[in-house]
Formats: structure tokens, sequence, C-alpha cells
């Protein structure tokens, strides 16, 4: 009796680790260094070490999206291939940070480059010889369609970057976001890029969208809870900002002292807390 309480609450504490090893940046190391997992029919996730992609196979080829990196993309190419002999037609950027779409010249040979009008323009200032230039952009919404198969480009305005898409696949209600809807964690160090009231405006767009799977650019497979979570997450973080800037409190003193004990579970909650609201209280000072 006594070893099987034993063993039932350590499998709960493995249970619960799991999910906090899963959910937090650290740890990938424990894991193969990639991975494809099947989404949904014909839609699969391309993990390499802690950056993610979505690919959706027809018979008539493939629609793939970031690249990542030079050396994520040939194993990404030689993944693809494993599912079927089919090329990949288009590669959908999902914005232009390097860490996700640098190495597309893997799928040069075949593939048509997509992605947000201000997404080329960036990559234009940027020259990085690595990311082959989009050649399609589109500004509200895109619909590729291949082998019968649609898949929808939207703009849902400004969040992590200036020109992120989000990707839907419609008849399976999967839908592809990267950066700006962290799962169950803070926002990356001090929000570089980031527009943080209209990342607010564009998590409640994303949440009025039709799907049930959420693939992230990071971290676990979700859904739309972890989309309003998120939202929320960040109110309470600009309205908790504001009144301590209202009162007087020194950006210091605010770094100090704002706790947010609800997302205390989530990950990234003691590293970036304090640059969270930096970009904030910055935000609210100054207006930048
Ligand atoms: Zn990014």
């Amino acid at each position: 009796m006594r070893m099987r309480q034993l063993l039932a609450v350590g499998i709960v504490l493995a249970v619960a680790m799991g999910a906090v090893w899963l959910g937090a940046a650290p740890g990938w190391a424990q894991q193969p260094r990639y991975a494809t997992t099947k989404v949904a029919d014909d839609v699969y996730m391309f993990r390499w070490i802690g950056h993610q992609a979505l690919f959706v196979v027809t018979p008539d080829g493939v629609i793939a999206t970031d690249p990542i990196s030079v050396e994520a993309a040939k194993v990404y190419r030689e993944e693809i291939k494993k599912i079927t002999p089919q090329p990949v037609r288009y590669v959908i950027y999902s914005h232009h940070h390097f860490d996700h779409i640098t190495g597309g010249a893997a799928f040069a040979d075949t593939a048509i480059f997509v992605a947000h009008a201000r997404t080329r323009q960036r990559l234009l200032e940027l020259m990085n010889p690595n990311v082959p230039l989009p050649s399609v952009t589109y500004r509200d919404r895109m619909t590729l369609e291949l082998g019968g198969r649609k898949v929808e480009l939207h703009y849902v305005g400004r969040n992590h970057t200036d020109n992120s898409t989000v990707v839907l696949v419609p008849d399976q209600k999967v839908l592809f976001a990267v950066d700006f809807i962290p799962i169950r964690s803070l926002q990356f160090r001090v929000m570089y890029d980031t527009y943080p009231m209209e990342l607010i405006e564009s998590l409640k767009r994303v949440e009025l969208m039709d799907f049930n799977i959420l693939v992230p650019g990071h971290g676990p497979i979700s859904n739309k809870d972890a989309v309003r979570e998120h939202r929320e997450y960040l109110q309470d973080l600009a309205a908790e900002v504001k009144k301590y800037l209202d009162r007087g409190v020194s950006l210091v003193d605010t770094i100090r002292q704002l706790k947010l004990p609800k997302y205390e579970k989530w990950g990234g909650y003691e590293q970036f807390l304090p640059m969270n609201v930096e970009r904030f209280f910055e935000y609210y000072r100054r207006g930048v």
C-alpha cells in the first residue's frame, strides 16, 4: 500500500514537473534536437530545438512555414520527405525575425516565398543573405490554394512586430502564431520590437478567429484558452504598472515591488517580469 502510494506520488510529481518543463524555455537539451508531430489531418508541426514551424501536406505539394535556421531547414526538408514525395511549393514567413526564418534556400528550388508586405520591406533593409526575399506579399488577408487545400494568411495588427502573419488551416481549425502568444509564459525579455497596447488588440482579433488548435512558435501545442489567458496577463500587467506610475513610483522601485502572483507559475516569471514591467512603464511614462 505504502509503495503504491509512493509510486502514485512519483507519477503525479513527474507529470507536474513535465508540465513545468514543457512550458519553460530551458530544458530543451533533455529532448531530441528535432521532432515532427502530426497536429491534424495532413497538418504537422516541425520542432527544431526550441523553435517550431507548421506544414500542410497536399496531393500537389506542401505549404510550409518558417525554415527556422540554415541547419534546421535541411532537417525540416528531410522530415517532410519522410511524409510525402511532393515538393514544398510555398514557404510562409511568420514575421521578419531571423531566429525563425533563416535558411529558406533549402526550399528555394521548388518554393515561392510568401509574407506580409512589411516583412519584405524589413528584409530589404536588413539584407541577410540567408533569408530569401518573399516574392508574394499581402497586406490584410490572403488564401493559398494547393491540391484542394486552403491555407489562410491573416494580418491581425501590430503586435510582436509590425508584420506578423497568423496562418490558419480552416478545414482543420488549426492556427499557427509565432512569438506574440507565449503559452502560459511571459513576454520575452523587454519585448523588443513590440507594440504593447496593439498587441492586446491583436490578441482580441485572434480570439475571434475560428480555430481549436494553436501551434505556437515556441512551447506546447495549445488552444484558444492560451490566447485569452495571455491577453488577460497583458491587461493585468498594464493596469498594475499604470497604478505604480500614477502614484509616482520610480521605474526602479516599480520593478522591485510589482508582483503578479496569479502568473507566478508561468514560464519566465522571475526572469522576465521585471523586463515586461519596464516595457509597459516606458509606454505609459514616455509614450514609446
Ligand atoms: Zn520574433
